[in-house]
């Protein structure tokens, strides 16, 4: 179990400020943006000379994310004519690419007239119609193909874009066909591939191996096209995992990318490699805050029923995991005495499968308290099914106090010590 000290101070002034404005049980997601910048920033400063790291916003778009990580990753990488609003409103325009199946023509005519950087081509049926639309609009249009590869078994991972039977990228097998489509089209001008084949990879030896076969294929890939010699771009996705089971023991990141260093350094034509993560980038600095409603003990299993639930923050049971849970007690002495037990965390839907947490051990756990879920920052309220039910929306919250700035608050220490008003 994670303790409340595991928690920025700015994230529980912010709590308690707002719980202080609720005149219902609280509800909210709360982002820590300072948190959000160093990460990025560390991960930013890892990375091999010469690679770029791009922000792939379906984890998590709202502005504010954006705008906090626009500044320091090389780009965005896009999905949607909707994620090309946000992007192109962000405060810090930066270079961005379009990828996704199923792009309408519509999105792809508004992405060439605002200036996307490149195209990642799904199919060869996007092939035909991306030209067309470059002609219409008397554009040459970078592209580069995304392919679904021939993997060794050894490479699977919970969630698999590649290597096997999905709806992304370009089977291996129809690679020369594409190749050599985008080569004969007057208005595409092919500058290298992608792959994006793993999500949840939490293995940094594997990932280095999936790389590592990456830039065995990339000579034999390149060899495809007509002038080899103007392909340079190899996009190796994003996919690096989140440990939600064990928040304490993450992927290393700083050492996928000093071994990917030094494979790059034994090739004597590296291609310019980009990453574009998501989940990796945003997932540490949120966290959703639920209000216990209610406690009971049904068949022996003990239950909180708490404000907000799945529909908010659908990523445990999407996940198939037992999301981790920090308990704030609203009394955290009469907490300290109380019984300790397992809880099953549950929302306020009318559905057996809202369930945030199972087997959670928590002390003395009473009705008001605060319960917080971290690691809520990437793929949470996003990919949730907010208006199941007509719950009102959970607000969000972008911090942006510094630790420094707290020093000042003699409010905090009382929470700290006497517990969350409400
Ligand atoms: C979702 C996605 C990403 C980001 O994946 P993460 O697992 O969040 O890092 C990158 N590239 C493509 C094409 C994607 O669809």
């Amino acid at each position: 179990m994670a303790e409340p000290n595991e928690l920025p101070l700015s994230i529980l002034s912010a709590i308690e400020r707002y719980r202080q404005q609720c005149s219902d049980p609280m509800v909210a997601f709360f982002y820590d943006l300072p948190a959000l910048a160093a990460h990025a920033n560390a991960m930013k400063a890892a990375l091999p000379p010469g690679v770029e790291l791009y922000y792939a916003i379906k984890a998590n778009s709202e502005p504010a994310i954006i705008d906090t990580l626009a500044p320091i990753v090389d780009g965005l990488e896009l999905s949607s004519g909707g994620e090309i609003e946000r992007a192109c409103r962000s405060a810090t325009p930066r270079p961005w690419v379009l990828s996704g199946p199923g792009k309408l023509d519509a999105d792809m005519r508004s992405a060439i007239e605002r200036g996307v950087e490149a195209f990642h081509v799904e199919s060869l049926g996007e092939i035909a119609r991306l030209q067309s639309i470059a002609a219409a609009l008397g554009r040459t249009q970078p592209v580069l193909l995304r392919i679904n590869p021939w993997l060794p078994e050894s490479f699977s991972s919970r969630l698999r874009m590649a290597g096997t039977a999905t709806p992304f990228g370009i089977d291996e097998a129809q690679l020369p066909q594409a190749v050599s489509a985008v080569d004969n089209a007057p208005n595409l001008k092919l500058c290298g591939f992608h792959v994006h084949a793993m999500s949840h990879q939490t293995s940094e030896q594997r990932h280095q191996q999936l790389l590592a076969f990456y830039l065995e294929r990339w000579p034999s890939w390149r060899a495809l096209a007509r002038y080899p010699e103007q392909l340079t771009q190899l996009n190796v996705g994003g996919g690096i995992g989140v440990n939600y089971r064990q928040p304490s023991h993450q992927f290393d990141w700083a050492s996928l990318c000093y071994a990917f260093g030094q494979q790059l350094d034994n090739l004597s034509e590296p291609p310019r490699v980009r990453f574009e993560i998501g989940r990796y980038l945003s997932a540490f600095c949120g966290y959703y805050v639920m209000e216990v409603l209610d406690t009971k003990v049904s068949h022996g299993e003990g239950f909180l029923v708490c404000r907000g639930g799945t529909h908010q923050f659908r990523l445990p049971v999407a996940q198939g995991h037992d999301h981790p849970v920090i308990h704030l007690p609203r009394d955290p002495e009469q907490s300290s005495n109380g019984e300790q037990r397992a809880w099953t965390v549950v929302g306020q839907l009318c559905t057996p499968k809202d369930v945030l947490s199972r087997h959670q051990e928590l002390r003395g756990v009473r009705v008001g308290d605060l319960l917080v879920l971290p690691l809520a920052g990437a793929y949470g309220y996003n990919i949730s099914h907010a208006d199941f039910l007509c719950h009102p929306r959970p607000s969000q919250h972008f911090v942006t106090d510094t630790a420094e700035a707290l020093h000042s608050r003699p409010g905090l220490r009382r929470v700290l010590a006497e517990g969350y008003s409400g």
